[in-house]
């Protein structure tokens, strides 16, 4: 097994995704920019919001 497979399956596991961005939904008002996101390594798609300060 390759190594670097090993470890970036282990950080999947653990909760460590390695994301990129599908696409962004921007919110209203009080609410933060939306963001589907999958991971590159194992296609785990998932969405998260991005606050605004
Ligand atoms: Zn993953």
């Amino acid at each position: 097994m390759d190594i670097l497979d090993f470890l970036q399956r282990l950080m999947c596991w653990l909760g460590f995704h390695d994301f990129r961005v599908l696409e962004v939904t921007f919110g209203f008002g009080e609410a933060g920019d939306v963001e589907k996101v999958e991971c590159k390594n194992c296609g785990y798609v998932t969405t998260r919001t991005k606050r605004r300060d």
